[in-house]
């Protein structure tokens, strides 16, 4: 299937991608209450004919049956927004209060309908089965866990995604390995004794002990970790006391750890407790740990990596013809970034991709306020660039994926 030809195809969506994503935009829903967004995806699977059914509550998965033998491919976009008032001026600015698709999904969501409508249109030509998962819930409740757990990527061969990216239009991270954080929520108890201020040794201080204990749990780094172990670890609550005269008996603090490796984020999470223990019993106290489990990594599989990275290489020039996006087709190869920095942002993809090989990628959608501020926004001439680059790497992988798998045989 030549892309050139696709492109007229793809094309004939734009308005109408442009069109939903204003939609989704101006009808902002949380977590876990996609009602509308659902509804709008549900009505356009069934005006085209492509057969869904419901996923993890408010969420759907749609399939499109290729008419060509190979594997299966889950293509997710996540539907939720953000509870956060919009400042912007948008002509389709939120309508809902204090909700806002303030992370981009409201793009993400638009353009897996028009992926969906182009590849349905040359399903006689494609290469293997495509699953399109509307997810919901990815800011708050781990939708994905849910999405994993219902079975629907038990048959599945590989997974895809993208993410909007404030970088400049156009502009790929395509990166192998492990490229956002496992993200865990701690909690600490440290219990003492109430006393009297004037008379502590009656007591045990739990403030005094909570204050060793984040001593300890502060410098953990520095002396037992090695200086490539990324994590970082962040206190944003604590509480505890009731009057200024009172020494307390009880300090509860909660926080997040964030890292990037499987083996830092065991011996953290073992070290911690340790601390967490330890410490106030040589005060004649006592604390309690509790780690609880957040979203997993999300693990580029290198050989997708490969066959994505090759392809752009070679396709990058015809993917972007007439998008106006800016983009200099004499220096494509800067729109390719495989070498980015680490960061310590989580995403619940990564509970696909401990389950499939899958790949994550970020499209550059314009400069402006990050990602989960009151002004963020998108420059609305890149979903068409996302549709194209979707469906292209779709065809791809499908392709090459059993022609990897046909030699095996
Ligand atoms: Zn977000
Ligand atoms: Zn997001």
């Amino acid at each position: 299937m030549d892309f050139e030809k696709l492109i007229p195809i793809i094309d004939q969506t734009r308005e109408e991608v442009i069109g939903y994503r204003r939609q989704i935009h101006e009808n902002p829903e949380l977590s876990f209450e996609e009602v509308e967004t659902s509804a709008l995806v549900k009505e356009r699977l069934e005006a085209w004919g492509i057969p869904w059914k419901s996923l993890a509550k408010t969420g759907l998965v749609g399939e499109i049956q290729g008419g060509l033998p190979g594997p299966t491919l889950a293509l997710r976009a996540d539907m939720d927004a953000l509870p956060i008032q919009e400042e912007t001026d948008l002509p389709f600015a939120s309508k809902n209060p204090g909700v806002m698709h303030a992370c981009g999904h409201d793009a993400h969501t638009a353009n897996l309908l028009g992926v969906a409508k182009v590849l349905n249109q040359i399903k006689d030509q494609l290469p293997g089965r495509v699953k399109l998962i509307f997810q919901p819930a990815e800011e708050a409740g781990g939708g994905g866990r849910d999405v994993v757990k219902s079975g629907v990527l038990d048959d599945v061969d590989l997974a895809l995604a993208f993410h909007v990216w404030v970088a400049p239009e156009g502009q790929i991270r395509i990166q192998e390995g492990n490229i956002t954080a496992y993200s865990d929520a701690i909690s600490l108890d440290i219990y003492g004794k109430a006393s009297h201020s004037s008379r502590p040794k009656e007591g045990v201080d739990a403030l005094f002990i909570s204050s060793k204990v984040l001593d300890n749990l502060y410098s953990l780094k520095d002396r037992l970790f090695n200086p490539q172990d990324q994590y970082t670890l962040s206190l944003g609550k604590i509480h505890g006391g009731q009057a200024i005269n009172i020494l307390p008996d009880h300090i509860h603090i909660d926080g997040m750890i964030r890292s990037m490796d499987p083996k830092v984020r065991q011996d953290l999470k073992e070290m911690m407790e340790k601390i967490v223990q330890e410490i106030p019993r040589l005060y004649g106290g006592r604390g309690d740990f509790v780690f609880k489990e957040g979203y997993p990594s999300v693990y580029n599989d290198p050989s997708l990596q490969k066959i994505a990275l090759d392809y752009l290489k070679n396709n990058y020039k015809s993917i972007v013809k007439d998008l106006n996006l800016g983009i200099n087709p004499m220096y494509t190869q800067d729109y390719l970034i495989d070498n980015h920095r680490v960061e310590l942002g989580s995403e619940d993809f990564g509970f696909y991709s401990q389950k499939v090989p899958s790949l994550f990628l970020w499209i550059g959608t314009g400069l402006g306020p990050q990602a989960h501020n009151n002004q963020f926004m998108i420059n609305e001439d890149c979903l068409a660039y996302m549709t194209r680059l979707m469906v292209s790497l779709s065809i791809e992988l499908l392709k090459t994926h059993k022609e990897e798998r046909d030699e095996e045989k």
